[in-house]
């Protein structure tokens, strides 16, 4: 605007501010100061046929991800003066080589934890939504964390779209201005409905469920959470986009983000294990159902981790396996999924409808037998029956077969949450 001003009062030539895109925040001292959502703004500037951007230096390597774009960064108003008027040109921004990612926590930490680990892993591989219930020490925090290094890096549309709302969001990292790693949000169990969804007066700035779009979305004590919140997710989460609405307008951002969900057995979540719980059956059963609902509906992967007891943590000391090489295991597995897919709009297991999944991919009645007998006998749902299917297909994926046989749909079977209804 200051350099509309400018022009207009013919301070500098209107032709030099005719084509430019100023983007930043005037200071009362002339200063120019960096602002968020940059790189949302460069895209859509780019869109429009602009071809040159000035920008605050704070923002400049932001900026300069947008390829065909030329960026020009300053730090005050009278850089700017000097640039339009001729005097001094500002010279264009050299985009460096992007810096190094910090490293992601490694699943060659997590000792004695078996279960939890190929849980993490199947998760990764299918893109399953997944529920990790056992008492506090069990690593279900730490399980979580290392889910998203596992999960394939974001190719380049995904990695923009990523930084786009983080850059609005104003949690973008300056030092590494390019989003190139799935994200992990953990939101706290008494964040407000703005802080998870989004919202906020004047700008709406996306919250943590689109902070993880192509990420992680870690709801630690989710049963904390008020059941609204709960409720409120399921929806974005399916369609994969939720839009805010705001007295001054609405905004609509992408959320397709992988659920991780993590429960302790009871209120008192006494660390001791179940002698020192104060808990009655009935208070346990309560909290553990405050879960159950439209959002657990969606999971497809529940997964009872033991406390790590002194001997299971002895015997999973042999090295257990690394992110590394679990990621290529999930990347075979992803693979193998999409080339099943192919010619569908879907990529991951956990994406195909059950309707698909009995007309299509049919797996023989004869490695079903065990499923069926759960179906029948009561202890599995048409919808259950469903998602051990969904598992087993991913099981069937990571073990390099082409057709789920009855080994993996007995292990999907078991990778359920007895104590939770289906
Ligand atoms: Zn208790």
């Amino acid at each position: 605007m200051a350099a509309a001003v400018l022009a207009a009062a013919g301070a500098v030539r209107r032709r030099a501010v005719d084509r430019l895109v100023l983007l930043g925040e005037l200071g009362l001292d002339g200063s120019v100061r960096g602002i968020r959502g940059v790189l949302p703004a460069v895209l859509a500037a780019a869109r429009a046929g602009h071809d040159q951007v000035v920008v605050p230096a704070a923002n400049a390597a932001e900026a300069a991800l947008v390829d065909r774009v030329q960026v020009l960064a300053l730090d005050n108003l009278t850089q700017l003066v000097a640039h339009l008027e001729g005097t001094t040109p500002l010279v264009p921004y050299e985009r460096g080589a992007l810096p190094a990612e910090p490293p992601v926590p490694d699943l060659g930490d997590v000792v004695g934890q078996t279960a939890g680990r190929r849980a993490v892993e199947v998760a990764a591989a299918g893109g399953h939504h997944l529920y990790l219930a056992g008492p506090p020490g069990a690593g279900k925090t730490m399980l979580a964390e290392r889910l998203p290094g596992l999960l394939p890096p974001l190719d380049e549309e995904a990695a923009l779209e990523v930084t786009a709302i983080h850059s609005i969001a104003g949690t973008l990292p300056p030092e590494a201005p390019l989003v190139t790693r799935p994200t992990f949000e953990a939101p706290h169990h008494s964040a407000t409905m703005a802080a998870l969804i989004g919202g906020g007066s004047g700008q709406i700035r996306p919250g943590a469920l689109c902070r993880a779009h192509r990420g992680v979305l870690f709801l630690d004590e989710a049963p904390e959470f008020p059941r609204a919140v709960l409720d409120t997710l399921r929806q974005p989460l399916e369609r994969g986009q939720v839009t805010i609405q705001r007295a001054a307008g609405a905004a609509t951002f992408p959320c397709r983000a992988q659920l991780v969900l993590a429960a302790n057995p009871c209120p008192c979540a006494s660390a001791a294990g179940d002698s020192a719980c104060t808990c009655s059956p009935l208070e346990r059963r309560r909290y553990q159902s405050r879960l159950s609902g439209p959002l657990l509906d969606r999971v497809d992967l529940r997964v009872d981790l033991p406390p790590v007891t002194r001997a299971a943590w002895l015997d999973g000391l042999g090295a257990p396996e690394s992110t590394a090489v679990v990621a290529e295991r999930v990347a075979r597995a992803r693979a193998a999924a999409g080339e099943r897919l192919a010619g569908t709009e879907l990529r991951l297991n956990s994406e195909v409808p059950g309707r698909m999944l009995r007309e299509r991919f049919v797996i023989p009645r004869a490695s079903l037998s065990l499923a069926e007998r759960a179906l029948e006998r009561g202890s599995l749902s048409v919808r259950g029956f469903d998602r051990v299917i969904r598992v087993a297909w991913t099981l069937s994926d990571l073990a390099g077969r082409t057709v789920p046989g009855p080994d993996q749909v007995a292990e999907a079977l078991g990778m359920r949450l007895q104590r939770v209804a289906a």
